[in-house]
């Protein structure tokens, strides 16, 4: 990979993304995941052995796992993995974080800005016949998604950018085009210090990238 001397926080070393399977997961859609990462923003994604979720994070009343406490799993995680910059919880349990009011409100995915912990779970990704290729694009646009709020990104006002707010919503995941828009990508190339891949956008798009 080519490292041009761009100004901005470039990292010290190659960034590599770390998944981390949590209790149950989808294993080919990890190899998914794996491209994605890598065609999104050139970045190798390594797996890390998978490890049932820590007790603490589980929310008895719903039976499901709280994915802010994931995330302080996982940095945990990571402070003893020093060649991961960031690591990707996967999972096919549900999560939960609180938003607004709700305490208790299920989730695709959840990742801090400019953290260094993502978590995703592809529960809510199963809708009704939904195909396998399908499944697969909205798995890679919810990774890249978090990882994009990991790499400093916050929700995009764009119409269809990868960091569009889907607010939960699936169809607003579906009509994404899974790419980022100009804006969030040159915020990623300064982040990076390098350009990002050409970009691909998800097959369901009609558009084209440059
Ligand atoms: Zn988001
Ligand atoms: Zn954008």
């Amino acid at each position: 990979m080519l490292a041009l001397g761009l100004a901005g926080p470039i990292l010290a070393e190659e960034p590599k993304v770390c998944l981390h399977p949590l209790g149950p997961y989808e294993k080919e859609l990890l190899a998914v995941v794996k491209q994605g990462v890598n065609d999104t923003f050139g970045l190798a994604a390594t797996e890390l052995p998978a490890l049932p979720p820590p007790k603490k994070a589980f929310y008895p009343p719903r039976q499901r796992y709280r994915a802010e406490k994931l995330l302080d799993y996982l940095d945990a995680v990571i402070a003893s993995k020093s060649g991961c910059t960031w690591i990707v919880g996967f999972t096919s349990m549900d999560i939960s974080t609180t938003k607004g009011w709700t305490k208790d409100w299920g989730i695709f995915g959840l990742g801090n800005m400019g953290g260094t912990s993502v978590v995703v779970s592809t529960k809510r990704l199963h809708t009704a016949k939904v195909s396998p290729g399908l499944l697969a694009a909205r798995t890679v646009k919810v990774v890249n998604h978090e990882l994009g709020h990991a790499l400093g990104l916050d929700h995009c006002p764009t119409p269809r950018c990868l960091m569009e707010d889907a607010k939960g919503t699936i169809k607003t995941v579906d009509a994404e085009t899974g790419v980022l828009c100009d804006r969030c990508r040159a915020l990623v190339e300064k982040r990076l210090g390098r350009p990002l891949p050409v970009r691909k956008e998800a097959r369901q798009s009609k558009e084209h990238g440059p």
